[in-house]
């Protein structure tokens, strides 16, 4: 099966107004990497002339900060990038992605998968297939069913296997991103079978954030490029939910002295928004990472002026 964006049903019309998100992971405050994202989405939605949303993506418990959310929102209220709507919580909207999942079950979409990630790096060795660093092992399909059926209702909800998409043979997705031009990825060979739901119960942000992009109304997901090889998974489950498939413009990512993506695991230090001067200071640089030029630099103007200039300038 070969889908392209353009040949996908439902694609986002200029009708529907543009719909932006930021969608954070509650596991610390906003560093300059995540600034970068949330000025972008926001430059981009304001520019537009549309919304722009702000959604905690807090599945994954055990990842999650408590109190978290409450800094990165503060955050963001002090650099001026202000939300449209409430903030919503994926952990408020579990029954929208148990009933995409049942959709997918009654498709004979899906299969449980007993594999724990030494027994895939096992069947991977022996095959003698390398994983490239920074890489995640693509499923060798140990799992996979011969025939694909659906699963009773208990079955689907046993806590104790994980759930796969089961892919057709032939899985190639194609897509303009809005910055970086087109992109291919052929999901066998790049990904394979991959987890909506895992053994601890827990829905993944693969199914999470297609369901929210689409329940939202989002038009434009503008993010930080690390999430751009999760693109095309993520076009997959629209066109097999139905759903429309939004814009992509991934922007580029802040990296530490290692060339590391800045993360809580690389320990990045949080953005500094003690007054209107610091939180000032971190958007001018975040607005240079993303190539912002002929900005006001003066001392005197206000976070909302440099905003106002920063949207203008805004390609
Ligand atoms: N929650 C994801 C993250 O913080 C972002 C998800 C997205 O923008 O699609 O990396």
């Amino acid at each position: 099966m070969i889908l392209a964006v353009s040949k996908l049903k439902n694609p986002p019309s200029p009708a529907d107004g543009y719909r932006g998100r930021f969608a954070p992971s509650p596991t610390g405050p906003l560093h300059a990497g995540s600034l970068v994202a949330a000025l972008g989405s926001w430059l981009d939605a304001r520019k537009n002339g549309g919304k722009w949303l702000l959604r905690i993506e807090d599945l994954d418990t055990p990842r999650c900060i408590p109190g978290a959310d409450q800094q990165i929102q503060a955050q963001l209220l002090a650099c001026g990038l202000l939300w449209d709507e409430d903030t919503s919580y994926q952990s408020a909207r579990q029954e929208l992605y148990q009933s995409a999942l049942e959709v997918l079950n009654h498709q004979e979409q899906l299969y449980p998968c007993h594999c724990s990630r030494q027994m895939i790096a096992n069947t991977l060795a022996a095959l003698q297939i390398q994983t490239p660093r920074n890489q995640e092992m693509v499923y060798p399909g140990t799992c996979k069913p011969e025939s694909p059926r659906g699963y009773s209702y208990g079955l689907l909800n046993n806590t104790k296997s994980a759930w796969r998409l089961s892919l057709p043979k032939d899985c190639q997705i194609h897509f303009e991103d809005m910055l970086l031009g087109p992109q291919d990825q052929d999901l066998n060979e790049q990904v394979g079978d991959f987890v909506l739901k895992r053994s601890d119960g827990l829905f993944t942000y693969q199914l999470a954030v297609v369901v929210d992009d689409a329940q939202q109304g989002i038009t434009h997901v503008v993010r930080g490029a690390d999430l751009l090889s999760n693109t095309a998974r993520q076009i997959y489950l629209q066109n097999i939910l139905g759903y429309k498939t939004p814009h992509y413009k991934h922007l580029p990512l802040v990296l530490d002295e290692h060339g590391e993506k800045l993360s809580k695991q690389t320990l990045a230090t949080q953005i500094n928004t003690q007054d209107a001067a610091h939180a000032l200071a971190e958007l001018r640089k975040a607005a240079k990472h993303l190539g912002l030029v002929g900005l006001p630099d003066g001392e005197r103007i206000t976070i909302a002026e440099w905003l106002l200039a920063a949207t203008r300038a805004w390609i």
